[in-house]
């Protein structure tokens, strides 16, 4: 069934790493975006049945709960959401309110992803984040008093990390009930704060083989807690993964409403403009129909960083018989690929290094 997206480009003050569509705005324009995203939505023609919603950014909790209000009710007005649905706000420990909770769950929100990225307070500052260890922890149990399902994002690979400290703090979101733990690598994107100071001080972070350390250990703290990997930077708790993103995984189709905001439909992809003015104006950043080829590796490529796995006979449709890739074979020899007869998973253990894999396995 479809998914909607739904992206809100605005947070308080900019992450010095940060090279996503997020923007300091004043409340006024937070109105006109929002009139602007509810347009975009009642225009839209497509399949009106859905089973996800995903409200991301940026920092939709800067929002006030008016525009909150006004921009969920659009969604329920145009769209037919299925009994059994999940329904994603993306929050930051420090914009998050009681008040906003209640406004969410009264919404039909169901599920919190929190910005946590670190309990640490020098790191925080370091990253430029707006918020403590402690409001972090403080938001996560505000949030649990309302909505159940509570995931939080961590990074992996920032300044003076190590396992010890890393681990203490899956220990904690653990011990707080959080269901869901992503856990992503800081990526030095150009042009950001953080890649001034990485330049200017080429041991600021920690390495390649810290991370990888970090990631291995947390992996084996995450299974020991009862959190599943299912996929590369994603664990959840039974029951607890993130359907929405799961859409995106396993090539599903999704519907994307705002600035820079992308859609997968019918082998159609788009995204629209990554600038207010042309957003505003309708245009389109970008728009193709993915060939047979594309998607082909895209069933690769998605499927082997998640549980899902790729199908054989989706291969064998598209026209590539992967018994006849010679790495193939070998990596099915090395257990580094498990096949079930129809399916291909890539063995949990080598998440690691899953885009070496991908690319030798692409026709
Ligand atoms: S809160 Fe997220 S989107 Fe906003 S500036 Fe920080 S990293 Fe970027």
């Amino acid at each position: 069934m479809l998914g909607v997206y739904i992206h809100i480009p605005f947070c308080e003050s900019k992450c010095a790493y940060c090279a996503f569509s997020s923007f300091v705005k004043a409340e006024d324009e937070h109105k006109k975006y929002i009139d602007k995203v509810i347009d975009e939505i009642a225009r839209y023609q497509g399949e009106k049945k859905i089973d996800t919603i995903y409200i991301g950014g940026g920092t939709p909790s800067v929002l006030s709960m008016e525009l909150i209000d006004k921009l969920i009710g659009a969604i329920k007005k145009h769209f037919i959401l299925a009994e059994n649905y999940e329904f994603t706000i993306e929050a930051n420990p420090n914009s998050l309110t009681e008040e906003k909770l209640v406004c969410y769950k009264n919404n039909g929100v169901n599920r919190i992803s929190l910005g946590v990225q670190s309990l640490n307070d020098v790191q925080l500052a370091f990253i430029g984040r707006k918020h403590s260890a402690s409001q972090a922890l403080e938001a996560i149990s505000l949030a649990k008093k309302h909505i159940n399902n509570i995931s939080c994002d961590l990074l992996i690979g920032l300044k003076d990390m190590d396992v010890q400290q890393f681990c203490g703090q899956i220990d904690m979101l653990a011990g707080l009930g959080v269901n869901h733990i992503s856990a992503y690598m800081l990526q030095i994107e150009n042009g950001t704060p953080l890649e001034a100071m990485t330049r200017a001080n080429p041991l600021l972070l920690p390495d390649d083989d810290q991370c990888v350390e970090v990631y291995d250990e947390m992996v084996k703290v995450l299974a020991s807690l009862g959190y599943e990997r299912y996929e590369v930077s994603n664990f959840a708790k039974y029951g607890y993964e993130s359907r929405h993103n799961f859409k995106y995984w396993t090539g599903d189709d999704y519907i994307g409403f705002g600035l820079s905001a992308h859609s997968y439909i019918n082998g159609r992809r788009f995204a629209n403009a990554a600038n207010f003015d042309d957003y505003y104006a309708g245009k389109l950043a970008n728009e193709e129909i993915l060939t047979k080829n594309q998607k082909l590796e895209e069933h690769i490529m998605l499927g082997l960083r998640c549980k899902a796995g790729i199908s054989k006979q989706f291969l064998r449709i598209k026209g590539y018989n992967i018994d006849e890739n010679e790495s193939y074979a070998e990596f099915l020899q090395k257990g580094i690929l498990l096949d079930n007869g129809d399916n291909i998973k890539l063995n949990p253990k080598y998440y690691g290094v899953s885009n070496y894999i991908i690319v030798k396995l692409l026709p």
